[in-house]
């Protein structure tokens, strides 16, 4: 059996939550008259303690959206980490969907600082230059390996945001992990910002589903764009039920695939020809150096069952999830261990 290590999105539904799904109550979601879609927004809502909250079909439609509710037409730019989701994987969406200019801020593992930040910003007034008007945080990082925030960190960005006048956005699809790594509540890390947002399609594992929070204000105005990406939706409560099941059931047990991915990353470090350090693995992600990354990543597969993803020529990205225990884990440690012995 396929040991696949290639994205928490590879989840599949488990038997109870296929079960409060086919359960769920449903109404029409763009009437506002699905039950189940209203209390999982209110829940949301709760959650990250923001007035209002609207369900969508993905996270990327989350980072669309929210972009397009700050970013005004006319050289709006939006700063963020050059490996963030919105500039390397939705198809060029903030330039095609908002119009917005990507100023990437350097920093290390996915973050920036406030100091670059700060001198990433263009100056206000400057007539040549694009408009500074947002700033987007991944948390957790994705491609840069799955990395916390430090809580002090994100304040600083935050306040240098503010006292520029600048929007902020959360694209929180793995602020569960975060919350769960870091012990700090969802509320804490979505506080002051515009727009915050949560996947349930990763780690939560259901099998479709995001949701946007906001002030009431943005989220009214979210319904527009929801309605004009053709992303208001009919019984959405049959999927809408899987994400609560997520909520109630998924979150805590986020900690059994940072145990996983820890495991993972000590098997891994010690090989010959990995570049790795353990102590880098804060939550569900294992990002590691290898020569000819996607060369070995297929042999891996064909010949030995295990499946990680290839994140650039000698970069290997693997992510553990629900369904992958720590047995098969270990297995896929070991597997890389023999690939690499048989390239010799
Ligand atoms: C997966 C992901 C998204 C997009 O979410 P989808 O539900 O796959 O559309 C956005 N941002 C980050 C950081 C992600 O990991």
């Amino acid at each position: 059996m396929l040991i696949n290590l290639y994205s928490d999105t590879q989840t599949r539904p488990v038997q109870a939550m296929r079960a409060a799904m086919a359960a769920a109550e449903v109404g029409d979601e763009q009437r506002g008259e699905d039950p189940t879609v209203n209390a999982l927004c209110e829940q949301v809502g709760k959650l990250l303690d923001k007035p209002a909250a609207v369900f969508l079909p993905s996270g990327t439609m989350c980072n669309a959206i929210g972009f397009r509710l700050h970013i005004r037409p006319g050289g709006d730019a939006v700063h963020l980490h050059p490996s963030a989701h919105p500039i390397v994987a939705e198809a060029g969406g903030p330039s095609a969907l908002s119009g917005a200019v990507l100023a990437p801020v350097p920093g290390e593992a996915g973050m920036f600082t406030a100091d670059a930040l700060e001198a990433a910003l263009f100056p206000a007034g400057n007539r040549y230059t694009p408009c500074s008007r947002l700033v987007s945080v991944e948390q957790t990082t994705n491609l840069a390996g799955g990395r916390v925030w430090p809580l002090e960190q994100v304040r600083s960005v935050l306040e240098v945001a503010a006292r520029h006048r600048l929007r902020t956005h959360l694209d929180g699809a793995r602020l569960m992990n975060a919350v769960v790594a870091s012990g700090v509540p969802a509320a804490q890390w979505a506080r002051g910002f515009d727009t915050a947002w949560i996947d349930f399609t990763k780690g939560l594992g259901a099998p479709v589903g995001a949701v946007l929070a906001g002030s009431a204000e943005l989220i009214e105005q979210a319904w527009r764009h929801k309605q004009m990406m053709g992303g208001a939706l009919r019984q959405a409560g049959i999927v809408a039920a899987g994400c609560r099941w997520a909520l109630e059931h998924h979150v805590d047990r986020l900690a059994e695939d940072h145990t996983n991915a820890r495991i993972l990353a000590e098997g891994l470090a010690g090989l010959p020809g990995i570049t790795l350090d353990p102590d880098t693995v804060e939550t569900n992600i294992v990002v590691f150096r290898l020569a000819d990354a996607p060369r070995f990543c297929r042999r891996l597969e064909a010949e030995y069952g295990v499946r990680m993803s290839t994140l650039g020529p000698d970069l290997v990205r693997a992510v553990t999830h629900h369904d992958v225990d720590t047995s098969a884990v270990r297995r896929a440690a070991d597997a890389v261990a023999a690939a690499l012995c048989d390239q010799h």
